[in-house]
């Protein structure tokens, strides 16, 4: 059975307790490979390497530095089908989202720091007559990346890259129900010659590997993406300890369909924004709200696209619908279908666990679900869900859509469809979410600030936000 290795110093180890736990293939329920079950004495070892290299990575020129993380992003591409392969079978996604979204967002998120960094300038501010202000940037240190199972590489990419470019050494731990593409780029980082203890991932639980980051006294920022309850109890564990945080949280998404919108664009876009990725993207709108006026007209169609869309093996080419998760995952969503049967909700098409030919007649793959029938305000529209569920909900006026569509602790994402660009802008600036797409979704520019409000998180990632998240800057002024 296939061992992945922690990446400590440079090196590919064991954990220090010499104990594994098991790797599932979510698609067959089958144990795949072995996961280190690392602890608080391999978070230390990495992180007296990561302070032993600190100095030559955050002294070393920045186009030299920058060249080390093209280095990365070509690695990854080199061995892209590997990579493909890996994060389908690790995740239970369908192979053609992990090939066309996944591991080519990872190429490219280790390509756009490695690039920004070039470009981030610090300010000066002059003073009329008394003199000038100007502002450095300097790194933190060694810092923590903690990321989640739903994309993966995609995410951790999305913390490292920043954090490295901006002269940062790095602790980081992926999920361990998806450490498989981590475990790659550690190989990645290796083969491409990345000075040891820049980069150091380890693998293990949140509550062992994850918490002993949270709490190391030595590690002055966690970059964490995750559920909200996990960022609460980081945020009330490192709050006291003054480490900077940037937290990425849940989201109950609203999708909020008018009347007047292009239909057709409007139908195929909300199959994706509801099901992509089994509903598992924090982007996903679960939320459907749609004005009275075409309520029926979407609800057929909506409900005739989703019956036809069929769970396949997510080494299927043609899948577009694969496994959730992991079982306990698969669990919990099935819970809440239930708990929206108990809330007064009528399953509309879905909503039971769909079972394989062998050898993915044990796997964890749910049928896409569209419920109604239900209030805004109960649970199964309060909390989050994080599967293939959507509920969908008509509306009359603005006012009652945006009420609704704000009623719950999250405000990650909104999208809003209509042809009336007044109203757009009207809806937009209301709606409690820290990304809006308007007449689309899933629409991501690299340089724009990705995050959410309320209950969804604190911080931005993406652009010169995450480049400022990861440098500490010091204000210099000189009389003139
Ligand atoms: P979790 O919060 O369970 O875990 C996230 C990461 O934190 C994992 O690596 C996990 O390790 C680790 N972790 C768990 N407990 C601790 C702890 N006590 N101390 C330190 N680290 C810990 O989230 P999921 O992995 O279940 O991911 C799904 C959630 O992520 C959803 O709520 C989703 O909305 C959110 N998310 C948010 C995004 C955003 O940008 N806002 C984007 C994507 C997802 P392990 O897995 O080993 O337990």
């Amino acid at each position: 059975m296939k061992k992945i290795a922690n990446y400590i110093n440079g090196a590919l180890v064991e954990p220090k307790s010499g104990k594994y736990f098991d790797n599932i293939d979510p698609s067959t329920g089958k144990v795949y490979s072995l996961i280190p079950d690392s602890d608080a004495s391999d978070i230390d070892e990495a992180v007296e390497a990561a302070h032993k290299a600190f100095p030559e990575w955050s002294g070393m020129s920045i186009e030299k530095r920058s060249k080390f993380i093209i280095k990365l992003s070509e690695g990854i591409e080199k061995r892209m089908d590997e990579f493909v392969k890996a994060e389908s079978l690790d995740n239970g996604k369908p192979i053609a989202l992990a090939a066309q979204v996944d591991i080519p967002r990872a190429v490219s998120n280790f390509h756009f720091f490695a690039t920004a960094i070039i470009h981030f300038a610090s300010e000066s501010h002059a003073m009329e007559g008394q003199g000038i202000n100007y502002t450095t940037r300097k790194p933190i240190g060694v810092v923590g990346c903690i990321s989640p199972w739903n994309l993966p590489l995609y995410l951790f990419s999305w913390k490292i890259a920043p954090a490295l470019a901006s002269g940062n050494c790095v602790i980081a731990k992926p999920s361990e129900v998806t450490p498989y593409t981590a475990y790659l780029l550690s190989e990645v980082a290796q083969e491409i010659g990345l000075p040891p203890g820049v980069l150091n991932i380890i693998h293990g639980t949140g509550p062992s590997a994850g918490d002993a980051i949270v709490k190391h006294p030595s590690i002055k920022a966690i970059s964490f993406t995750g559920g909200t309850q996990t960022g609460a109890y980081i945020s009330r564990t490192a709050g006291p300890m003054f480490k900077k945080l940037s937290l990425e949280l849940g989201g109950k998404n609203p999708n909020i369909i008018f009347a007047d919108c292009d239909f057709d664009d409007m139908l195929s876009t909300t199959i994706r924004s509801s099901f992509a990725n089994q509903g598992q993207i924090c982007l996903c709108g679960s939320r459907i709200f749609v004005e009275r006026p075409i309520y029926e007209k979407f609800k057929t169609a909506f409900v005739e696209k989703v019956s036809r869309m069929k769970n396949l093996a997510p080494s299927d080419p043609k899948s577009k619908q694969g496994a959730v998760v992991s079982k306990g995952h698969m669990e919990k969503v099935l819970s809440y279908i239930e708990l929206a049967k108990e809330e007064g909700g009528q399953i509309l098409c879905g909503g039971k666990r769909e079972v394989l030919p062998a050898p993915h007649n044990e796997g964890y793959f749910i049928q896409p679900t569209v419920i109604e029938g239900l209030k805004y305000d109960c649970r199964t529209n309060q909390e989050e869900i994080f599967g293939p569920v959507v509920t969908i909900m008509p509306f009359d006026t603005e006012e009652e859509v945006l009420m609704m569509a704000n009623s719950t602790q999250y405000g990650l994402s909104a999208t809003i469809w209509t042809s009336n660009l007044k109203r757009a802008h009207r809806v937009a600036d209301q709606v409690q979410a820290g990304i809006v797409w308007v007449n689309s979704w899933l629409v991501r520019d690299l340089r724009t600030p990705f995050g959410g409000i309320k209950a969804s998180g604190v911080g931005r990632e993406g652009g010169w936000e995450a480049l400022k998240f990861f440098t500490e800057p010091k204000n210099i002024f000189i009389k003139q």
